[in-house]
C-alpha cells in the first residue's frame, strides 16, 4: 500500500519533493489543498502544477476517511465520534460543550495496552498506533462539528500519547503548521500515565504543548492496582520527572486525579497528594470516577469530592474539579471503548 501523503510533516514533504527532483517550496501548496481545503484527489489541487501532482499521485495515497458515527449526549450537548479507520481500528473523539467553549479530545490509539483497571479503553486492549493522518482527521472531523472553531485539543482519549509519540507529535506538527490550521499548540494539552522518558524529552523539547499526569492516586500501593503502568515508572520518579520538566519549561503541569469513592477521597488521602506535589508549579484536576458501564450517579461531584478539594484549596493548590459530562452516550473520561450506545 502507497504511504498517505497526510502522514508527512511539511518538513518531511518537502524532503520528499526534492527526493523526487522536485522544488521542496511546493510543500507549503500541497500543505494548503489537503488541510485548508480538505482536497481528497491529487488531480483537484489546482495550485500545485500538473507535474508535481502527477508525481506525488504516482508514489503516495490520498483517500477521504470514512465519515465517523456520531452520538449527541441529552443531558449536556458532549458528542462523540466514532471512526473505524483502516483494518477495523476503532478510535473515538470527543467535543465537549462548555462555558462559552468546546473543547476536542482526541485517541491517539486504537485501544491501550496500558490496562489500567477503570478505564474502557484498557479493557480493549492495543489494536494499534493511529497514524498521524489518523489523528489530523479526528481533529478535522471535530472542527466541523463544532463549527469550525475549538478553544483547546486534548490528546485524552483512547490510547497512551506518549506510547505512539513520534505519530503524536508529527500530528502536532501538522495541526499547528501556518500552511495548515495553523491551530496554536500553546492550546493543545498531552495527556500521559506517566512514560517518563518522554516527559525528559518534552522537558528540552520545542513544541509548546502543556503536559497533564495522570497520576490518579497519591499512595503508590494503590496507584499499582489501579495503574500498570506504575510498575516500570513509579509514581516517585514520575513526580521526580514532572518537577524537571517544570524547571525546565517554567510552565505549569496538570495532574489528573480521579476520585473514586471511598478508595481514595478521604482527608489522608489529600494530605499525602498534597505532600506529593509540594512545590510543583502545577494545577490538580479532579476528575470523578466514571464507570466504564454508564451513568451512575446524577453528574454532580459527591460532598466528599467537594470537601477533597477544599483541602487541596486551603493548602495553596490550584484545582478544577471536572463535572462529569457526556455519560449517556459513554463519552466520558473512562469510558471510551469503540461502543455506540
Ligand atoms: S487511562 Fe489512558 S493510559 Fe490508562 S488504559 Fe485508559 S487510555 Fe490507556
Amino acid at each position: 500500500m502507497k504511504p498517505d501523503i497526510r502522514d508527512f510533516t511539511r518538513a518531511e514533504l518537502e524532503e520528499e519533493l526534492l527526493s523526487l527532483g522536485l522544488k521542496a517550496t511546493h510543500a507549503g501548496r500541497v500543505f494548503e489543498c489537503l488541510y485548508k481545503q480538505g482536497i481528497t484527489d491529487f488531480e483537484e489541487m489546482a495550485e500545485v502544477p500538473p507535474k508535481v501532482r502527477a508525481a506525488l499521485a504516482g508514489k503516495y495515497s490520498l483517500c477521504p476517511f470514512p465519515p465517523a458515527e456520531k452520538r449527541v449526549s441529552l443531558l449536556d450537548g458532549t458528542q462523540k465520534l466514532l471512526f473505524r479507520f483502516h483494518g477495523g481500528a476503532p478510535a473515538e473523539s470527543v467535543i465537549l460543550p462548555g462555558k462559552g467553549r468546546l473543547s476536542a479530545c482526541l485517541s491517539s490509539q486504537a485501544g491501550c495496552a496500558c490496562g489500567c483497571t477503570f478505564c474502557a479503553t484498557g479493557a480493549l486492549g492495543l489494536k494499534r498506533d493511529l497514524r498521524p493522518s489518523e489523528i489530523t482527521a479526528q481533529f478535522a472531523a471535530c472542527l466541523r462539528e463544532a463549527g469550525g472553531s475549538l478553544s483547546s485539543l486534548v490528546f485524552m482519549g483512547m490510547g497512551e500519547p506518549f506510547l505512539n509519540w513520534e505519530n503524536v507529535k508529527k500530528a502536532i506538527l501538522i495541526l499547528s503548521d501556518g500552511r495548515s490550521w495553523n491551530y496554536s499548540q500553546g492550546k493543545m494539552t498531552v495527556s500521559t500515565v506517566g512514560i517518563v522518558p518522554v516527559i525528559n524529552e518534552l522537558a528540552t523539547s520545542t513544541l509548546k504543548v502543556k503536559l497533564a499526569i495522570s497520576v490518579v492516586a497519591a499512595d503508590e500501593v494503590l496507584r499499582a492496582k489501579l495503574v500498570p503502568m506504575q510498575a516500570k515508572y513509579p509514581l516517585s520518579e514520575v513526580i521526580a520527572a514532572a518537577r524537571s520538566y517544570c524547571r525546565a519549561r517554567k510552565a505549569q503541569v496538570f495532574f489528573e486525579y480521579i476520585v473514586f469513592t471511598g478508595v481514595n477521597d478521604s482527608a489522608a488521602d489529600a494530605e499525602k497528594l498534597i505532600r506529593l506535589i509540594k512545590g510543583i508549579d502545577c494545577r490538580v484536576n479532579l476528575i470523578p470516577h466514571n464507570s466504564p458501564a454508564g451513568r451512575t450517579g446524577d453528574g454532580e461531584p459527591s460532598v466528599k469530592t467537594k470537601a477533597f478539594q477544599k483541602q487541596l484549596i486551603a493548602a495553596g493548590l490550584r484545582t478544577y474539579l471536572r463535572l462529569e459530562k457526556g455519560s449517556d452516550i459513554l463519552a466520558a473520561c473512562g469510558q471510551l471503548a469503540a461502543k455506540l450506545p
